[in-house]
């Protein structure tokens, strides 16, 4: 942070937050089981549980989301204001976009890899699992018909092409943004405002400059208040999500399952890492230091609500500067999402193979282009791709009938597989900070 931060290292912070979450996912397990019983009704105190689960995750949430939008603009301005010169920034915005989409297209295409090499939708035979179709059209009339139809009335005016994404970055109203959250524009505004800072003719306005650096201070401040809650907070997140997993049609979803996780670990495990040596950093140290940011993407299954800790963990653990952190790490939690990009690849083909749709080459191009531009677009919250995906099978030729179907079996399990997405897409963007920086020629501590 600016100056004298008010924080320390915290090497060994992540443990009662590991052990909350293994805490978490046991109580998941067992209120999964005990919430489906013979009789078809969830025990009362079951739902009483998870009321309560959910009023302590909502609490801790809200306080982490209280701090991202200060905080964001406090240091993006404080980042850039303190440079004497623009042109280094210039240079570090450029790599920062070719580093973005580069790992996201690499993440497509891992994931176009897997679901085609394991074909998770198709039976021994190569043909459409049958059990599969049958519990796809089970699906659509299910208790996830009314989630299904929610999903699909956002897709209806969602973001639909990049010139839409863009149109989006440019607010009419400054207020507006903020109030909404709406992360892309608030960092744009900022940048803005603070390279005017630098190049403001009466010279750099100092008392704004400290205002902005002390504010970032304040904002770190509360941010490590409301961390302390973590390991409580987690609990609370990840009992519902595990124990709201759908029952039924799981046993058909392990393939499916096993092709989206593996395709998220070789992305995580092997080529985050190759490129991490490639910059000269250590893979084993980045994934120490970067351990609080992991699990509470995992926990949280929200890239934006991670950006306070991962801010945190990549300036304290890393060493990264302000200038760097500040500009690639909220920037990536909006438009850098490699394990949405890959997810979204992977649902679409699944579905595609489950409904006997034949995706050409073609189509499977324009598969990866959308889901690339789309991943772009999603915002840093939990589930929000499953609109992107519902764009995506629009294009791809998918009958309305086949998208409501093919959402309403995914569901069944897409929290889970949302809150291993998210770990990734923050990895992604760590990787990208220190690969920054370094080549910024930084000195870090990974
Ligand atoms: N939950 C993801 C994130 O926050 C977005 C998604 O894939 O739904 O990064």
């Amino acid at each position: 942070m600016s100056g004298n931060s008010p924080n320390k290292p915290t090497h060994d912070s992540h443990w009662p937050i590991v052990i909350a979450l293994i805490a978490g996912v046991s109580m998941g397990m067992i209120l999964q089981k005990l919430a489906h019983p013979a009789s078809g009704a969830t025990p009362h105190w079951i739902q009483t549980v998870m009321e309560i689960c959910r009023f302590g995750s909502d609490l801790f949430l809200r306080g982490l989301k209280m701090v991202i939008v200060p905080l964001v603009i406090a240091s993006i301005i404080s980042g850039i204001a303190g440079l004497k010169s623009l042109d280094g920034f210039a240079r570090m915005g450029l790599k920062t976009w070719a580093y973005y989409i580069l790992g996201s297209l690499v993440a497509v295409c891992v994931g176009l890899f897997m679901v085609n090499t394991i074909k998770p939708g198709l039976g021994s035979d190569g043909k459409p699992n049958p059990t599969l179709a049958a519990a796809m059209n089970a699906a659509k009339t299910s208790q996830n018909a009314q989630e299904v139809g929610n999903v699909m009335k956002k897709a209806e005016g969602g973001a639909s092409s990049l010139l839409d994404i863009v149109r989006r970055a440019i607010p009419t109203n400054i207020i507006q943004a903020c109030a909404e959250g709406d992360l892309l524009a608030i960092i744009v505004v900022s940048i803005l405002f603070a390279v005017a800072m630098v190049l403001i003719p009466t010279g750099p306005p100092i008392v704004l400059r400290d205002f902005f650096n002390q504010l970032t201070d304040v904002m770190t401040l509360i941010t490590t208040w409301v961390m302390k809650f973590t390991p409580l907070a987690v609990v609370c997140l990840v009992i519902p999500a595990i124990a709201g997993v759908g029952v039924g049609v799981l046993q058909n979803l392990v393939p499916y399952v096993l092709t989206v996780v593996g395709a998220l670990l070789l992305h995580t495990l092997v080529i985050l890492p190759i490129v991490l040596k490639l910059a000269g950093v250590s893979p084993a140290q980045h994934f120490k230091n970067m351990s609080d940011s992991l699990l509470m993407s995992f926990s949280t299954a929200s890239s934006s609500a991670t950006i306070p800790v991962t801010m945190r963990c990549i300036m304290e653990e890393s060493k990264v500067s302000e200038r760097v952190a500040s500009f690639v790490i909220p920037l990536g939690a909006t438009v850098n999402m490699n394990g949405t990009a890959l997810y979204e690849c992977v649902v679409v083909v699944f579905a595609a193979q489950v409904l006997g749709i034949d995706l050409s080459v073609t189509q499977q191009f324009l598969v990866v282009l959308l889901a690339l531009v789309s991943s772009i677009g999603v915002a840093g919250i939990p589930a929000a791709s499953l609109v992107a995906v519902i764009i995506i099978m629009q294009n791809a030729g998918f009958s309305e009938d086949a998208i409501k179907a093919s959402l309403g079996l995914i569901l069944t399990i897409d929290r889970p597989l949302d809150m291993a997405r998210t770990t990734v897409n923050v990895f992604g963007d760590t990787v990208g900070a220190v690969v920054i920086a370094k080549s910024e020629g930084e000195k870090l501590a990974c």
